[in-house]
């Protein structure tokens, strides 16, 4: 059998030690069933998940994540509704865990408070779209509220829309001095030209390629993650239900068992009830372009990418992407 030093030299052996120690858990958390937005096509309310009673007494919470810590989760994750209407909450998990925040940027987190916790501002495109999809230009707001963090990046959901139109939108976010993660929208409320076609994923996935070439200090993201991304396929094999990786552990009761993240679950706000997954519950898995789902999926089948070097390479840089996006390693 081929081994990892046998197929790296030196430089990608050291990139591989850094991250192969990471040892990262982590779990999903629902802060709150609200949101200050009604995004068509967010799965969160289009799948019913807000549909718990929320706890609202943060003893709980506390309570609720020491528990979390004790089952070895190490890396918090927090989406919603929108987390920031609820900072008490988040500074729950800041005190105890390490944090990431995902946040329509609308509210400002108050880095005195949260000097380095990880926030993921959504993007669903260029005003316009963000328009028709979420009812408003957020990117004026968020960008004014977190230019030059260094702890912010845009999460930029690509619809089929954008093809073509990406660039303008990452140029923006240069020019706010921010960084930028790639994601596909998956059309859970079926809205009228949101869906993928063969065609316009193949067309983005050169695009993607042609924008981290182009800017690579500000997208974090990897070509093997665009192709994965775009075509479902890795190593021959289909991402479906069968292989997804980010299914709650305790729901989980697949048969033969696929490689999945260890311990992982997702949390309503009502800290008892548990989803599927770490996205809709309701989704048809076979058209879920979940982008953490798909790095996930690469990330637990290391053996599958010890064929050849160019493969574990491949590997590494999404590994890397991962834990660059939750700062495990700096950007
Ligand atoms: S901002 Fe996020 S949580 Fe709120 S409606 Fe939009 S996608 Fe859903
Ligand atoms: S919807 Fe996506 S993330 Fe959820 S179980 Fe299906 S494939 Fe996995």
């Amino acid at each position: 059998m081929k081994t990892v030093s046998s197929l790296l030299d030196k430089e990608w052996y050291d990139r591989y030690k850094r991250i192969s120690t990471l040892n990262i858990r982590s779990s999903i958390y629902d802060v709150t069933n609200r949101c200050n937005l009604r995004c068509k096509g967010c799965f969160f309310f289009s799948s019913g998940e807000h549909q718990v009673e929320e706890e609202m007494d943060v003893k709980k919470w506390e309570d609720f994540i020491d528990q979390e810590k004790g089952r070895g989760v190490n890396l918090a994750i927090l989406i919603g509704g929108e987390p920031t209407l609820c900072m008490d909450r988040v500074e729950a998990f800041y005190k105890r865990l390490p944090t990431y925040c995902a946040t329509n940027g609308l509210i400002k987190i108050d880095r005195k408070q949260f000097p380095d916790l990880m926030v993921g501002i959504s993007l669903w495109g260029g005003g316009e779209d963000e328009k028709i999809l979420r009812g408003r230009d957020t990117f004026t707001i968020s960008s004014k509220n977190y230019a030059g963090d260094p702890y912010t990046y845009y999460l930029y959901t690509i619809t089929p829309r954008q093809v073509g139109k990406i660039e303008p939108v990452i140029q923006q976010i240069v020019n706010v001095g921010l960084k930028v993660h790639l994601q596909l929208l998956s059309n859970d409320e079926s809205v009228d030209g949101f869906s993928w076609q063969k065609s316009e994923l193949r067309d983005l996935r050169h695009e993607m390629d042609e924008m981290l070439d182009k800017y690579p200090r500000t997208m974090i993201s990897s070509k093997y993650y665009h192709e994965v991304i775009t075509t479902g396929m890795m190593m021959g094999r289909r991402f479906s239900w069968r292989e997804c990786p980010s299914v709650t552990e305790s729901m989980d009761n697949r048969k033969p068992q696929p490689r999945r993240l260890i311990h992982f679950s997702r949390w309503a706000a009502d800290l008892k009830t548990m989803h599927r997954c770490c996205t809709s519950a309701t989704r048809d898995c076979s058209t879920c372009k979940d982008g953490a789902a798909h790095m996930s999926w690469i990330m637990v089948n290391k053996r599958e990418h010890m064929k050849s070097t160019e493969d574990l390479k491949n590997w590494i840089e999404v590994y890397e992407m991962f834990a660059k996006l939750y700062r495990f390693i700096p950007w």
